[in-house]
C-alpha cells in the first residue's frame, strides 16, 4: 500500500515542479466546483427523509403536511442565505382554493333545434366531469365531432367560441388528446355523449355531488360535461344527427350543426375557502445589469395525500417529488455560497397543487414576483431519485438552445458519471404534464429533468428507502453547473422559432 503511494508521488513530482502554464491555470478547478461538491448524497437523503416522512401524511393540497413541508423548505432557504421572494416579504406565495360541489338540481343543459328541445337536469341525465364553473350560463351553436377523432382533427375543427358535442369511436378515437386540443383551440365547453341506459347511468350521477377542491384563478379551465344520449336523442335527430353513425365512423367526423344551439347553466356550492403555499427564495446576481434577469429552479413539494383502506395508506412521494424538492434545496444551498454567486439572479421555487393540476406553478406564472419575461430559463425537477444510476432524461431539449447548453455542460463534467439524454417517451407528452409547462406557455425556455415512472409511482411504496441519493447528488451537481452556465452567459437562452410558435403563440 505504502509503496504504491510512493510510486504515485514520484511519478507526479516532475509536473509539480513545472511553472503553471496559462492552459493549466484555465483548467484549475473553478471555485464553483467546491459549491457543486457541497451537494452530497448525505444532504439529499436527509431532506428526502424529512419531506417523505409519514408525519407529512402525503402532502396533499391543502393539508397540514403540505404546510409543514413549505415551512421546512423556507427554513432551508433561510439557512442558505436566500432572500424571501413570496408575498409581502415572506417566503410564501399563497393562492386561494375552495372546497365545492356541483348543485345537480340547479344545473341543466338545454339543446334546441327548431321546435325540438331537450332540457336535461344534472340530477337526472347529465354529469359535470371537470372544469371551472362559469358564473353565467353559456350559450352557443354546436360543433359535432366524433368517429376516429384525432388531436389534429380537433385542432383544425374551428372550435373557438363553440360548444362541442363529442361522439367518439370508443376503439379508434384519441379522446384525451382531442379534448385537450379542443380546450387549447378555445372551445367554450365540451359535452360528451354517453351511450348508456338510464339505470346504468344513475350511479355515475353521484360522483359530481362529491366535494372537490379547486383553485380560484379567475382563468377558466377546460369545461367537460357528459350527457346521456337517450335524453337528447330526439333533438339530435331533429338536427339531422344520428349519434350511433357518428360514433361508428372510421374517420374523424367534424360537422357544423348551425341549427342546434346549446345552453349550459351550472350551479355549484362552495363549502369552504382555504389557501395553499408556494415557497420562493432568491439570490441576487453580482452583475449590476444581468441581476435583473433570473434563472429559476422549480420542483413540486405536494403529493397525493392518503389512499385510505390499505395497510400502508400514506403516499410518501419520496421520488415524486421529495427528490426534486431536495434538489432545489441543495441547489439553493450551493448557489448561496459566497464563491458561487453568478451574474444573473436565481429564483428557487417549490410549488404545491401540482398533483391537482399544476396549480402552484400556474399561480406563480400568473403572479410572478419578478416580471415573467425577466425569467430567462426554468429548470424543473420532478422525480430524479430512482431508475438508471447514470442517465437522466431531459425533456424540452429540442425547443430551445438550452439543449445545446446542457450537452456542452454535461460534456465538460465527465467526472459526474451522469448523462442527460433526450426525451424517451415523446408519445406521453411529458412536456405538457408538469410545472415547467406553465412557464413554457408564458415564453420561458425550459428543461425538465425526470427519471421516468416505476411500479411505486403514486403508491404508498414510493418511500425514502428506495431512493438512490448518490445518483441524485450527481444529477443535482450537473444542474448546478447548468444553472451557473446559464446565469453567467452573455446572452439569455433562445427558443427555436418553430417551438415558440407551437408552444407559446398557440
Ligand atoms: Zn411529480
Amino acid at each position: 500500500m505504502d509503496m504504491h503511494k510512493t510510486t504515485a508521488c514520484l511519478l507526479l513530482s516532475p509536473f509539480l515542479l513545472l511553472p503553471l502554464s496559462p492552459v493549466a491555470l484555465a483548467q484549475a478547478p473553478k471555485p464553483s466546483s467546491a459549491a457543486a461538491e457541497s451537494i452530497t448524497d448525505h444532504d439529499v437523503i436527509r431532506h428526502i427523509k424529512v419531506i417523505a416522512d409519514d408525519s407529512m401524511l402525503g402532502r396533499d393540497t391543502p393539508s397540514h403536511g403540505l404546510e409543514a413541508t413549505a415551512q421546512y423548505v423556507a427554513s432551508q432557504f433561510k439557512a442558505a442565505g436566500l432572500k424571501p421572494a413570496g408575498d409581502s416579504g415572506t417566503w410564501f406565495q399563497r393562492y386561494a382554493i375552495t372546497r365545492r360541489r356541483i348543485d345537480a338540481e340547479g344545473s341543466n343543459l338545454t339543446l334546441r333545434s327548431g321546435k325540438a328541445e331537450a332540457r336535461v337536469s344534472f340530477a337526472v341525465a347529465a354529469r359535470f366531469v371537470q372544469g371551472t364553473v362559469p358564473p353565467e350560463p353559456i350559450r352557443g351553436d354546436v360543433l359535432l365531432l366524433g368517429g376516429a377523432l384525432t388531436a389534429d382533427a380537433a385542432t383544425g375543427a374551428g372550435a373557438a367560441g363553440r360548444i362541442v358535442l363529442l361522439a367518439p369511436n370508443p376503439s379508434k378515437a384519441d379522446l384525451e388528446q382531442s379534448a385537450r386540443a379542443l380546450y387549447l383551440a378555445g372551445a367554450k365547453a365540451i359535452i360528451l355523449l354517453a351511450d348508456i341506459d338510464s339505470a346504468a347511468y344513475a350511479p355515475r350521477l353521484s360522483s359530481q355531488r362529491r366535494e372537490h377542491t379547486a383553485i380560484d384563478l379567475g382563468v377558466p379551465g377546460p369545461l367537460l360535461m357528459e350527457v346521456r344520449e337517450g335524453a337528447v336523442r330526439r333533438v339530435l335527430s331533429a338536427a339531422g344527427v344520428n349519434p350511433a353513425q357518428v360514433r361508428a365512423a372510421a374517420q374523424p367526423v367534424v360537422r357544423d350543426l348551425s341549427k342546434l344551439t346549446a345552453t349550459l347553466a351550472l350551479k355549484e356550492i362552495i363549502t369552504a375557502r382555504q389557501t395553499a403555499p408556494n415557497t420562493v427564495g432568491m439570490i441576487e446576481g453580482r452583475d449590476p445589469k444581468l441581476k435583473h434577469e433570473y434563472v429559476l429552479f422549480s420542483a413540486h413539494m405536494d403529493h397525493i395525500g392518503i389512499s385510505a383502506g390499505q395497510p400502508d395508506s400514506i403516499n410518501n412521494g419520496a421520488d415524486d417529488d421529495a427528490s426534486g424538492t431536495a434538489a432545489v434545496i441543495e441547489l439553493a444551498t450551493a448557489f448561496g455560497r459566497p464563491d458561487a454567486r453568478p451574474k444573473r439572479s436565481m429564483l428557487f421555487l417549490t410549488v404545491s397543487g401540482e398533483e391537482k393540476g399544476l396549480w402552484g406553478s400556474r399561480y406563480f406564472s400568473e403572479h410572478p414576483p419578478v416580471p415573467i419575461d425577466h425569467i430567462v430559463a426554468d429548470i424543473n425537477i420532478d422525480m430524479i431519485g430512482r431508475n438508471w444510476p447514470d442517465t437522466i432524461v431531459a425533456i424540452g431539449k429540442e425547443h430551445s438552445d438550452l439543449g445545446a447548453t446542457l450537452n456542452r455542460v454535461n460534456a465538460e463534467h465527465p467526472e459526474l458519471g451522469m448523462t442527460a439524454i433526450d426525451d424517451r417517451w415523446p408519445e406521453e407528452r411529458f412536456y405538457f404534464r408538469s410545472d415547467h409547462y406553465n412557464f413554457a406557455r408564458k415564453g420561458v425556455p425550459i428543461l425538465f429533468f425526470f427519471n421516468g415512472v416505476h411500479p411505486d409511482y403514486h403508491r404508498p411504496s414510493d418511500s425514502a428507502d428506495k431512493i438512490n441519493p448518490e445518483k441524485e447528488a450527481r444529477i443535482a451537481r450537473l444542474l448546478f453547473y447548468l444553472g451557473e452556465d446559464i446565469a453567467n452567459a452573455p446572452e439569455r437562452p433562445k427558443w427555436k422559432p418553430e417551438s415558440y410558435k407551437e408552444i407559446v403563440e398557440q
